[in-house]
């Protein structure tokens, strides 16, 4: 007897290397803007820095997403003291991030042996629909998929419980003992499973220490132990 019959999936950086993307991305706008190898690694930090404040004010609510994609490059050519057009640099990083297709070491094995054990496969994410869509198709992924949640089409986002009851309303078979959600996120995957009372499995690749909130029903680091966890 399976302890879940269905399993909502988090996209990035659980089955798929975002953070592995981002990189080549900024990398690849840099240097098709011109950036030496100086600047681009200054131009790299100096992002990683802006867009992580922008993303905290955007989940305390403060910003909409759109204040984040219209500011984040322009902030960084004034910290960088160099003139150009942020909007410039945002439709090649948008471009780059629609044709990332990296997935995470061992994850494709990895579905393909929870499809063929007979679980009902999900995919939640948060993000931006189209290259959600473009990414699910070159890696592949999508033939693993049954449906497939994305925030941008539905105009709700985790950890609202609101995405996981339009999730339920279609699946009928769905009950709130049957299906767990997988992902990375603390504050979205795990907070938004804990807010509509399914149980969590926090994918914790990195080994980051565990804060007191929220808290998931349990911890995994590789997709062996998730095996386990699920079995
Ligand atoms: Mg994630």
């Amino acid at each position: 007897m399976m302890r879940y019959q269905y399993l909502i999936f988090d996209l990035d950086d659980t089955l798929l290397d975002f953070k592995g993307g981002e990189i080549a991305g900024l990398k690849n706008v840099f240097a098709k803007q011109g950036f030496d190898t100086v600047l681009q690694e200054k131009a790299f930090n100096e992002y990683t820095r802006i867009n992580w404040e922008l993303w905290s004010a955007f989940e305390k609510g403060e910003i909409s997403k759109q204040t984040i994609h219209q500011t984040r490059f322009d902030k960084l050519l004034v910290s960088l003291g160099v003139a150009g057009d942020g909007s410039a640099f945002e439709r090649q990083y948008r471009e780059e991030l629609n044709h990332n297709y990296r997935i995470i070491d061992g994850a494709e094995a990895f579905l393909a042996h929870l499809k063929q054990s007979g679980y009902h496969l999900i995919a939640g994410t948060n993000g931006e629909a189209q290259t959600q869509h473009l990414r699910l198709e070159h890696t592949g992924f999508d033939s693993y998929f049954e449906q497939v949640y994305i925030s941008d089409e539905m105009g709700v986002a985790k950890p609202d419980p609101g995405f996981y009851t339009q999730i339920f309303n279609e699946n009928p078979e769905m009950t709130k003992n049957n299906t767990v959600m997988i992902g990375d996120g603390l504050a979205s995957d795990i907070q938004g499973g804990t807010n509509f009372g399914i149980d969590t499995i926090w994918v914790n690749f990195t080994q980051t220490p565990a804060p007191e909130t929220p808290q998931p029903t349990a911890t995994v680091q590789t997709y062996k132990e998730l095996i386990q966890q699920l079995s």
